[in-house]
C-alpha cells in the first residue's frame, strides 16, 4: 500500500519530468552494445530543432563542488539525520563511472558550488521533498545546475530520512547529466520511487551515467525518447 508520502514522491518526480527542461533520451544501440542496456535514450537533452544530445559536466571539473550547509532549524525533526541522508545521496554516485568519475568535494561558499544545495522551508512549485534546477546553455552545450532544493515539510507531511535519501539520490542523478527518466520501475531514475522495488542505484543507473560520461558532450542521440 503507498503511503501519501510515496504518491507525493511520485507526484514531485513526475512535475519534474516537465520541469527538468525538455529533457528526453535517446542512444542509438546500433554498434554500440555497451549501451544496450541502458536508458540513455531517455536523458539527453532536446535542442532546437529535433534534435538530442547528451549533456554532462567535462571530466576535468571532477571533483565536483558541493555546497550543503546544515538544514535550518524547525525544517525537520532529525536535522542531523537529514544531513547525513543528503550527504549520503552526493556521495553514492562516487565512482560509478570509474575511479574519480563522478566525485565530489563539500565547500564552504555556496558561490564556489557547482552544485548549490539550498533548503526550503516549502515547495516552491509542483515538487516535493527536492528539486534539481539546470543551469544550461543548449547553444554552447554548456551544463551546469542552479541548485537543488531540499524541503522538509508540505502540507501537513514531513520528510523521512529514507524519503529525502531516495528523492535526493534521484536528483543527483539529474544533476550529473541525466536528463530525463528510465521507463523501468526499480531504477533510482525511474520518474517515481517504487516503495518495494527501491534498492538505491541500479545496474542500469550505473551503466547509463557510463555510457553518459562515454560520450562526447553534445553527442546527438537517435531514437530519442
Ligand atoms: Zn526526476
Amino acid at each position: 500500500m503507498r503511503s501519501a508520502v510515496r504518491q507525493a514522491v511520485a507526484l514531485v518526480f513526475g512535475m519534474i519530468a516537465f520541469l527538468a527542461l525538455v529533457a528526453t533520451v535517446s542512444c542509438s544501440s546500433r554498434g554500440r552494445a555497451p549501451e544496450a542496456d541502458t536508458y540513455l535514450r531517455w536523458v539527453s537533452f532536446e535542442v532546437p530543432i529535433n534534435e538530442n544530445v547528451t549533456l554532462r559536466w567535462p571530466k576535468r571539473k571532477m571533483p565536483l563542488r558541493v555546497h550543503l550547509p546544515a538544514p535550518p532549524e524547525g525544517l525537520f525533526d532529525d536535522p542531523g539525520g537529514i544531513h547525513d541522508s543528503v550527504r549520503d545521496a552526493v556521495m553514492d554516485w562516487s565512482d560509478v563511472v570509474a575511479p574519480g568519475l563522478p566525485s565530489f568535494e563539500f565547500v564552504d561558499d555556496a558561490g564556489d558550488a557547482d552544485i548549490p544545495i539550498v533548503w526550503a522551508a516549502k515547495p516552491d512549485g509542483n515538487w516535493y521533498i527536492a528539486h534539481c534546477a539546470y543551469d544550461i546553455n543548449l547553444a554552447s552545450r554548456r551544463f551546469g545546475v542552479a541548485r537543488i532544493l531540499v524541503t522538509g515539510s508540505w502540507g501537513g507531511h514531513k520528510a523521512d530520512l529514507h524519503d529525502v535519501y531516495a528523492t535526493v539520490l534521484h536528483e543527483m542523478g539529474h544533476a550529473l547529466g541525466l536528463g530525463g527518466h528510465s521507463p523501468v520501475e526499480g531504477d533510482i531514475m525511474y520518474e517515481s520511487i517504487s516503495a518495494t522495488a527501491f534498492e538505491g542505484l541500479s545496474a542500469r543507473d550505473r551503466a547509463t551515467l557510463t555510457a553518459l560520461y562515454a560520450r562526447p558532450i553534445g553527442s546527438r542521440v537517435t531514437g530519442a525518447r
